[in-house]
């Protein structure tokens, strides 16, 4: 009688071992799952790599309005508000000139630093301010923190889609693979795109218009003589000569425009030869009296498809003029 009691406790002995073994398994398995769990989240400070969002994301939808105020503190005072990246921050971030003009050789430049706590791969976008839509982007690859960074654009969109509309843009720094930008959109990286710059530099008043008195062709611009004339658009240069009437001028083919732009009544010195190209907002003579001009003035022309004296027209210029005048 007492052995078989003996297996019995034995057994039962058993039997717990085996309870405990199970219960004790399961709590390993179930304590390593959450381990690995826990490695599967993303730490706070490493790489967003698992967030990838694709590349084609509806931008404009982006950034709600309420988000864009007009005016920002130091973009250094603001904390980064990407996901993943609540460290990470930009500083010395400066948009520069404050305006370019399509075909001008000055482009806008955008320089600033990463501050924070590790590389990252950085992506600057160039929006348009009035709706968000991005026009250009530029892959920085991993940038580490107080490494300067420079990017600059001339305001095309690339092959042949032409070029971004007239108006505020402003550079943004992304983490790649984040939606939000790291950079609140600060006035400093902010810059203004036009197709046109006003043909003259220095103050200025208006003369006679189109049609005035005896059919004239433009606009006239006065203002003390010796001001310097740059190209409205930047094109090639059709005709540089002298005519009695015109005095010294300059006939622009501006380029791709298929419109003629012709500066009468210059000096002599300063003007582009024929043939050569000029850019948008190149100095291309200085205003003067030369021809039947009654005191120094420029004597402002615009000229339809396919330009001036080919089959084209003289077209009114005084609105576009101080459209121009109005940025330049
Ligand atoms: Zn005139």
């Amino acid at each position: 009688m007492e052995a078989p009691r003996a297996t019995k406790i034995h057994r039962r002995f058993e039997l717990c071992v085996a309870v405990l073994c199970v219960i004790g398994v399961t709590l390993v398995l179930s304590s390593s799952d959450q381990a690995s769990a826990a490695s599967d989240e993303p730490p706070v400070a490493t790489e967003p790599a698992a967030e990838e969002v694709p590349e084609p994301a509806p931008e404009p939808e982006e950034e709600p309005p309420a988000e864009v105020p007009e005016e920002e503190a130091e973009p250094e005072e603001e904390p980064a508000r990407a996901r993943g990246a609540s460290r990470l921050r930009i500083s010395s971030a400066k948009a520069d000139p404050e305006r370019i003009f399509l075909g001008s050789r000055r482009r806008a430049a955008f320089r600033f630093e990463l501050s924070g706590d590790g590389a990252r791969k950085l992506l600057v976008k160039v929006v348009k301010v009035s709706n968000g839509a991005v026009q250009k982007r530029f892959r920085l690859g991993r940038v580490k923190p107080g490494e300067r960074q420079r990017v600059a654009w001339d305001g095309k969109l690339g092959g042949r889609r032409g070029f971004t509309s007239q108006g505020e843009h402003a550079f943004r720094v992304f983490s790649e693979g984040e939606r939000a930008a790291v950079s609140r959109d600060s006035s400093t990286q902010r810059f203004d795109f036009y197709e046109h710059r006003f043909p003259l530099l220095g103050r200025h008043t208006y003369g006679d218009g189109f049609g005035a008195g005896r059919g004239h062709q433009g606009q006239d611009i006065f203002a003390d003589c010796g001001a310097r004339l740059v190209a409205a658009r930047g094109g090639r240069v059709q005709t540089a000569a002298y005519q009695s009437s015109a005095g010294y001028y300059v006939v622009i083919d501006g380029r791709g425009t298929g419109r003629d732009y012709v500066y009468m009544h210059m000096k002599k010195a300063e003007r582009p030869r024929e043939g050569s190209w000029v850019q948008t907002g190149e100095t291309i003579g200085i205003e003067s009296d030369t021809g039947n001009a009654s005191g120094c003035h420029l004597h402002f022309e615009l000229w339809s498809k396919p330009g001036w004296y080919e089959g084209g027209s003289a077209k009114p210029p005084t609105r576009a003029l101080k459209r121009w005048d109005s940025w330049s």
